[in-house]
């Protein structure tokens, strides 16, 4: 496609074929640069980093938006995204203190306040439709409240999500956020996103957007904290570390790879998958081999169980040294339902290059994997995070400093940590009650008619001093 600004992309998000959007190259930051980053908090070093891929947005704007969405009131601490230590080389970065306790606030409460600033230049609106089983659409929510031109629809299976994760949700009572309970799965919820987003004349006229995540802007907001944790367990830009990431839609290691490509001394990017092994099949025997909806499995790692993993083209964009046509050639065949392997040919020998390995967790091993880190260092971790200390203590190495990913909060998976430990999770202040408060939702049946005529009247009854 043409090339287009940030911002464009931004609220746009596919290419018009159907293609993910990828930065043109990737800045390189050199020895001197990097040294000079090094002493940065988490909103001057976010500044750096995001102006360098936000390049429609005056730096004196951008760094209004950056500090007022990295502040210790909403992540719960100064530093933003906190290292803790294990024990000597081994370290947990804990992304998971923002507003709904899982790393995707990191990105998204950025995306609320870049959205809520470029409506509001164009004098433009946006509803957004998105469909959840829980992490992201919480998120969403919580960084969408409140903001003028945005209107939140979320999607969810009535009554198949945990009690935190409702409450969480349901008990917004912001007038701009509708959360609509789908009587049925989560596929009939997303079924409904697309046969509304294919509906070209309906999103047109009623400005639907989403916020999913291959949305460019969320990776880019996931690259800072990689450089930030570098610093933080480092002494000299001479040293490497390595990254072990409990993975899903590859968003999150991407941001890594991304770090990685603009000269970030990272050596091993670990990929860790759950009983959902898209992922670690590939980087182990060069298949990628997407699976269908009866084959997902419902694991203790939920925000986890995926059938393919949407940011991968990005990935593999770049393996084929950013051949459009070749990638176009390997999708063909997963848009139809296959696979493609890479076994043997010169595009698998070139993944190491990149610094990918990978593995993959199960159960009991997440339960003893929890159990462990709690005897060993006093330490609670939730079932994704389990999942990356798993895989990452395997391919530890001397020498090499090991961050492990924090995703989430052990609260959030109350069952699993009783399993592990036998107590319940601790709540952090402010969750508390979270289970009574009154709750507001609407209740539908999957029908995508019902859920456009009820866009159509909240946006018809709107009130027209909310439109910027
Ligand atoms: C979304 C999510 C993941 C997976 O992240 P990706 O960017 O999709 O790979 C892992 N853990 C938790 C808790 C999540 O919410």
């Amino acid at each position: 496609m043409p090339p287009r600004t940030f911002s464009e992309i931004l609220l746009t998000g596919l290419a018009p074929d159907g293609g993910l959007t990828i930065p043109e190259t990737y800045p390189q930051i050199n020895a001197s640069e990097l040294e000079s980053w090094r002493p940065l908090d988490y909103p001057a070093l976010a500044c750096k980093i995001l102006s360098l891929f936000m390049d429609d947005i005056p730096a004196a704007d951008l760094h209004a938006l950056i500090t007022r969405t990295y502040t210790p009131e909403a992540f719960g601490s100064q530093d933003i995204t906190p290292v803790q230590t294990l024990e000597p080389g081994l370290h947990l970065l804990r992304l998971s203190n923002g507003p709904t306790l899982a790393f995707k606030d990191i990105a998204m409460q950025l995306l609320g306040n870049l959205f809520e600033y470029i409506l509001a230049k164009n004098h433009d609106e946006l509803n957004i439709l998105g469909a959840t089983s829980g992490d992201t659409g919480s998120s969403a929510e919580y960084a969408m409240r409140g903001k003028r031109g945005i209107r939140v629809f979320m999607l969810s299976p009535y009554g198949k999500m945990s009690g935190f994760q409702t409450s969480q949700m349901f008990s917004l009572q912001d007038k701009n956020i509708f959360n609509i309970a789908i009587e049925g799965v989560f596929d009939d919820c997303q079924d409904i996103v697309k046969a509304v987003s294919n509906d070209r004349a309906f999103k047109q006229q009623y400005h639907i957007g989403t916020v999913n995540s291959i949305n460019w802007a969320r990776i880019a907001a996931q690259i800072v904290y990689y450089f930030k944790a570098y610093f933080a367990v480092t002494r000299s830009n001479q040293e490497r570390v390595s990254f072990s990431v409990p993975s899903g839609n590859f968003g999150n290691i991407f941001a890594g790879h991304v770090a990685r490509m603009m000269g970030l001394p990272i050596k091993h990017l670990i990929l860790a998958t759950n009983e959902n092994d898209v992922l670690d099949e590939f980087f182990r025997t060069g298949l990628y081999r997407p699976r269908t909806t009866v084959e997902t499995r419902h694991t203790s790692s939920p925000s986890m169980d995926i059938s393919k993993a949407s940011n991968f083209e990005r990935f593999i964009f770049d393996l084929t040294g950013r051949d459009a046509m070749r990638l176009k050639e390997l999708w063909k065949s997963v848009d139809q339902g296959g696979s493609f392997d890479l076994f043997g040919t010169a595009l698998w020998t070139k993944t190491k290059d990149f610094g990918f390995v990978s593995g993959a967790s199960h159960h009991a091993a997440r339960i003893a994997t929890i159990r462990e880190c709690y005897q060993k260092y006093d330490v609670l971790v939730d079932t994704h995070t389990a999942d990356g200390l798993k895989v990452g203590m395997a391919f530890r190495e001397q020498d090499v400093p090991l961050i492990c990913l924090e995703t989430a909060l052990p609260v959030k998976f109350a069952e699993s940590i009783r399993e592990a430990v036998g107590f319940e999770p601790p709540c952090p202040s402010g969750f508390d009650n979270l289970e009574s408060l009154p709750q507001r939702f609407e209740r539908m049946p999957p029908d995508a008619n019902q859920v456009k005529q009820f866009i159509v009247k909240q946006v018809e009854s709107a009130d027209p001093t909310d439109t910027p």
